[in-house]
């Protein structure tokens, strides 16, 4: 069995989070693969890491002096490999060389991805396993797009003759062979190109928190913890706010049918989530889970024999595309259609993209609502439970919560609820109670 385990910046803030997983390696002989991340915040108001290296690649390209900003950045290392108690180590030559590089050559990629590094040299160290730098493994095409191909074979040959190695996260190199790095939190996506490249039994990755809730526990008082969860139903749950995992980090493993299990580093015990491409396992509560956000904008077209008229539906579209507008959802009626954008992107344009659905479509009205909020109830138990839309709407007219829009993807996986900004919180509160008080 291999187990590839992914470890957050959380869980290795400092020498004791650093134990803590060492701990939870070792009780395992299948988790020979490891993933960290840098030193994340160790209490609130305490800088990351990787925000510290990017403070300090901001002196290095105002060509200022970096040595007050690499002594702070040692000192986190410092105090870990003190804490771990780990004999002939330093990181000495590291902090020389590093900034050597960006008085030379500063790049923010390199900067950042040192976090990584250097957490990876002494996590290898600590646990006795082989040191792999992602820069030898993890190869990006032009544009932080990933070369998949010669990923996966570079990861595949590299490292299945080795029993147990530490692969830092979150960066590798371009085809020129400098560092580049995954967008924010991108150590998730090492973990599960990995994973994926390995062909292992499944991809474990640890955070601070025991998987993902039912709901927003800043919404919902003590939400549910969701056991298993479909790749499908996460993308859902994910695109609407709910995060825990990157969202670009299910498509590896998605791809090959690894299993990703996100456990809690402070909780080993708890079995936290399960995300699998499918499962017959009967799902507790209809719902998997509840997700939303606020800012959104609907614009209404109305044009009398509108659903006659072909390619209406494209050219509303075009006056989007026309303003670079990307559009979330378009339910529409029999003489209307709405076209659900973020008002963020859309108010600034709002003029331009009204006077283009003019010219396109010549419609009797257009219509822009603001303040709306969109809601995703999402569940894979939806499609064979009678009743779940009634119930729902039941809900939200027992909390006075006006529903503005609806749209049900025809996969029953959905429905996606808009509302005013103002309600948001209380519709997802009324949606939350009446399913998981009632079981399937
Ligand atoms: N250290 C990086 C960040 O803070 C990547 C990661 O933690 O996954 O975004």
């Amino acid at each position: 069995m291999v187990k590839v385990v992914k470890f957050g910046g959380s869980s290795l803030a400092d020498a004791k989070q650093f134990k803590k997983v060492a701990d939870i390696i070792k009780a395992d002989k299948d988790r020979r693969y490891v993933v960290p991340s840098a030193p994340g915040t160790r209490f609130d108001g305490d800088i990351k890491v990787t925000d510290m290296l990017i403070a300090l690649y901001e002196l290095a390209a105002k060509g200022e002096e970096l040595d007050e900003q690499l002594a702070k950045i040692k000192e986190r290392y410092d105090d870990i490999i003190k804490g771990l108690k780990i004999k002939d180590f330093n990181i000495d030559d590291e902090f020389a060389a590093i900034k050597a590089e960006l008085e030379y050559n500063p790049t923010c990629d390199f900067a950042a991805s040192r976090g990584e590094y250097l957490n990876g040299l002494i996590m290898a160290k600590y646990l006795g396993f082989e040191f792999v730098d992602p820069k030898e493994l993890i190869f990006f095409n032009e544009e932080h797009g990933l070369n998949t191909y010669k990923t996966e074979k570079k990861v595949d040959e590299r490292l299945k003759n080795i029993e147990y190695a530490v692969i830092p996260g979150f960066y590798g190199s371009d085809k020129l062979g400098q560092i580049m790095t995954f967008s924010r939190g991108g150590s998730d996506i090492t973990g599960s190109i990995v994973a994926a490249a390995l062909k292992a039994d499944v991809y474990e990755n640890w955070t601070d928190v025991s998987g993902f809730l039912a709901a927003d526990p800043r919404i919902v008082d003590n939400p549910v913890g969701i056991d298993m969860i479909t790749y499908r139903e996460l993308r859902e749950l994910s695109y609407m706010g709910a995060s825990v995992l990157h969202e670009d980090a299910i498509f590896p493993v998605r791809s090959v049918g690894i299993p990703i299990n996100i456990k809690n580093t402070n909780k080993p015990e708890d079995k936290g989530t399960w995300i699998v491409e499918s499962t017959g396992h009967k799902p507790e509560y209809v719902i998997t889970g509840i997700a939303g956000k606020k800012g959104f904008c609907a614009v209404s077209i109305t044009k009398a024999l509108m659903n006659s008229e072909i390619g209406f539906g494209r050219k509303i579209l075009q006056a989007f595309e026309e303003n670079d507008i990307s559009f979330e959802h378009m339910p529409s009626g029999i003489d209307t259609m709405t076209v659900v954008v973020h008002a963020d992107e859309f108010i600034p344009k709002e003029q331009k993209v009204v006077s283009a659905i003019h010219r396109l479509t010549e419609p009797d009205a257009v219509e822009i609502e603001t303040d709306l909020a969109l809601i995703a109830v999402v569940g894979r138990a939806m499609r064979s439970q009678r009743g779940t839309a009634g119930r729902i709407f039941a809900s939200l007219s027992h909390a006075n919560v006006n529903v503005r829009m609806i749209d049900q993807g025809s996969s029953e996986l959905n429905v996606i609820i808009g509302v005013e900004n103002k309600d948001f919180e209380n519709a997802i509160k009324a949606i939350y109670d009446i399913f998981v008080i009632t079981k399937l």
